[in-house]
């Protein structure tokens, strides 16, 4: 099947299809075709025409109601026998209207998949719809199943692998709790099948999933169970800390208990500040085991283990340590209470020692050291810090750790397929998307906007990176600085005070710079590197010699300030993204975009405008009339000669229907651009089939 070379190019995208002409009216009248009929509030309701005056038509609708409207609110709706197409190519409208109707027929049948060209669609059931387990498996891999499915799609890329011996990716998008978790979950149970099913590596894959989730994963609002980086410290109502912390508190033995000095989650201010402590159907201590047996399959010791714990209860103490004020200058000093001693023995070192670190800052003036002690705010920020320091650490260790154990198991083929999870474009309020039409997004032209963000010196993250030299530096000079440098950019916009808005491929977003200095910084207090240094724990030891060898060559760190060699989040940020970017360049892709049909997470409920925004930002829709409008008209040879072969001056009824179907093209001039030659098709760009029927006519 040939792909349109100029995908590119907005022109070849034809105007959104199927508007009802003022000739064609009289025939949806006569043939009592159904329409689709934009209702007062929006939603779409099929119906006939009945009648037409001037600008407005009456419809009748399958309710019963009788409506009149204007013309422009009436869409043409696919004939019966494309109800439910199992890709979106197939439909002959692909108006709003019609795509949501498929997609919700297919759904209310629990028809998650389907395919939007060479995309696969997902859509978020929040309910088992057993599509799923061994027997649709090798289903999947004998083809005798070819509905869409990620089993699909993940025996593509094995295929693909094994006949190109190319590298594959699949990339997984969707915004949060669209399922793309589950559904990277779903490809490798597939290829760990295929690679031998229960035992060997592909186990240990599927059990490091446990691991990746105890640590990676917490409740937001959004999703039970979402995939997240940074809340170890903070939490809004109705949202939890990642899993791990509640699944220790609740499925530890007494004696890990005791050797902790765990209490239940309840007790720790950084759990208990969110009124949420548990998920419905889901058992943290039942899941704590799970987790422990994970950790036995890719081999971690005891002893590792046993470190683990210890760090995640030192944070859950950290929390907990509290200030007085010591003078009344806003100074505060450490209360000296269970936390400080506990969180002080589990990290290994005094109670003094710690405490000392999160009241008082050494600062060098000179030749001399002076100790200045600490602000409630201060304090407060030093322990956190220390916390996510803790836990980014030991999360990047444990995904270094189950790498190793199954580095060791490899059997090496020198073939990959990856699989990515990747957050999405997210619809929060504060954006609109209604005002994106989705023939125009033009995805090859997104330059200015990735210009705008890491063009040197003068882009987005530079700039960034810039102000957070600069001690004396606010979230205002630096909303100033980019709007003074990045005005030009066409994707900019100011906005008042701290604010400014970026035009994105899928919407524009507005942001506040409120906090992306110091978040850019991260910054760890040297007091506090110290402190980890000298600790007795064998891991808080070697992440401080990790933070060290990162900046070995800075010598000095500046509190409140970015240090030159200091990698900043953005540049780290950036960094790691385009090493995945040219890791993944050297590969196949295969696309699968979640969508989340409600946002209550529930079954049964299909919201057309959620389902609508989520397929219009990521351009689902573009991938479709693209694939389709560049030749839109496809026929086989053997139609294609049959009609029109007829034509020829020279008939040679010796030739096959491919030949015949060349020549028709031939005698008639079609330019070699204005289609393309299958195995089994034609494919005809938009206008071609008619100037054919013309001639037709004119011979008859
Ligand atoms: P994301 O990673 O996109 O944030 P998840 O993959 O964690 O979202 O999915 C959120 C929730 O939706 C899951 O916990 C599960 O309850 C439900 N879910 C997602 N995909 C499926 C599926 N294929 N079948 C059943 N439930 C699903
Ligand atoms: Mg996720």
């Amino acid at each position: 099947c040939p792909v349109p070379k100029s995908a590119n190019s907005t022109a070849s995208v034809s105007p959104p299809p199927g508007e009802l002409e003022h000739d064609n009216v009289a025939y949806y009248i006569k043939k009592k075709l159904n329409v689709w009929c934009r209702q007062p509030k929006g939603k779409w309701e099929l119906g006939t025409i009945q009648s037409t005056s001037g600008e407005k038509a009456s419809v009748s609708l399958l309710n019963g109601n009788v409506m009149k409207v204007s013309r422009l609110e009436l869409l043409p709706a696919n004939p019966d026998v494309l109800e439910g197409v199992d890709d979106l190519i197939h439909l002959s409208y692909l108006n709003e209207p019609s795509v949501l109707h498929n997609l919700q027929f297919r759904y209310s049948q629990d028809i998650i998949y389907s395919k939007a060209g060479p995309i696969l669609i997902a859509l978020n059931p929040f309910k088992d719809v057993h599509v799923y387990g061994n027997d649709l498996l090798s289903d999947y891999r004998q083809r005798t199943i070819d509905s869409p499915h990620v089993y699909a799609m993940a025996d593509a890329a094995y295929n693909e692998m094994i006949r190109d011996e190319v590298n594959q990716s699949i990339i997984i998008s969707g915004e949060s709790g669209s399922g793309k978790t589950e559904t990277a979950k779903i490809a490798m149970q597939y290829l760990a099948a295929l690679g031998g099913g229960s035992c060997g590596i592909e186990n240990e894959v599927l059990q490091t999933n446990f691991i990746l989730e105890a640590f990676g994963n917490a409740k937001t609002s959004r999703n039970d169970n979402s995939s997240r980086f940074s809340r170890v410290v903070q939490l809004a109502n109705g949202e939890r800390s990642y899993h791990i912390f509640y699944q220790l508190c609740a499925g530890s033995s007494p004696d890990l208990k005791e050797r902790l000095n765990l209490r239940m989650a309840s007790e720790y201010k950084y759990l208990n500040q969110s009124d949420c402590m548990t998920i419905d159907g889901v058992d943290d201590a039942k899941n704590f085991h799970q987790l422990m047996k994970a950790l036995d399959v890719v081999r971690m010791s005891k002893e590792d283990q046993e470190h683990v714990f210890k760090m995640l209860a030192a944070i859950l103490w950290l929390g907990n340590i509290s200030f007085n004020a010591a003078d009344n200058e806003n100074h505060i000093e450490v209360v000296e209470d269970e936390a400080v001693t506990t969180a002080a023995s589990l990290m290994g070192c005094s109670s003094q020692e710690l405490m000392t670190a999160l009241s008082i800052r050494k600062i060098q003036a000179g030749k001399d050291t002076i100790a200045k002690m600490l602000t409630l705010r201060q304090a407060i920020d030093t322990r956190d810090a220390l916390a996510k320091f803790i836990y980014a650490n030991l999360f990047d260790w444990l995904v270094e750790q189950v790498n190793k154990s199954l580095e060791v198991g490899k059997r090496r083929t020198g073939r990959s397929i990856s699989i990515l999870d990747i957050y999405g474009f997210e619809s929060f309020q504060d954006y609109e998307l209604d005002g994106v039409d989705w023939t125009k997004v033009d995805f090859d032209d997104n330059q200015e906007c990735l210009d705008l963000f890491e063009k040197k010196p003068l882009g987005l993250l530079s700039l960034l990176d810039e102000e957070s030299n600069f001690p004396r530096a606010s979230d205002l000079t630096l909303a100033n600085k980019l709007k003074q440098h990045l005005n030009a950019n066409p994707c900019f916009k100011e906005e008042m005070g701290r604010a400014f808005s970026v035009r994105h491929y899928a919407g524009e977003v507005l942001y506040d710079t409120n906090g992306f200095l110091e978040k850019n910084r991260d910054p760890l207090p040297s007091d506090s590197i110290q402190l980890l240094s000298s600790c007795t724990c064998e891991l808080l030891q070697l992440f401080s010699k990790t933070l060290n060898q990162s900046q070995k060559q800075s010598n000095s760190f500046h509190a409140g300030s970015l240090d030159s060699k200091k990698q900043s989040v953005g540049t780290k940020f950036k960094g790691q993204l385009f090493k995945l970017m040219n890791q993944l360049e050297s590969t196949t892709p295969h696309f699968i975009r979640c969508i989340k049909p409600n946002t209550k997470q529930l079954p049964g409920i299909y919201d057309e405008d959620l389902v609508l925004q989520q397929l219009k930002c990521c351009g689902v829709l573009e991938v479709v009339r693209i694939s389709r409008a560049g030749y839109p008209t496809r026929m086989m040879h053997q139609e294609f000669a049959r009609r029109y072969g007829f034509l020829l001056s020279e008939v040679n009824t010796s030739q096959d229907p491919l030949s015949i179907s060349v020549s028709v093209l031939q005698q008639f001039n079609i330019p070699p651009e204005m289609y393309q030659v299958g195995f089994t098709k034609l494919y005809l760009r938009t206008g071609q089939i008619a100037a054919l029927e013309d001639k037709r006519k004119q011979f008859l």
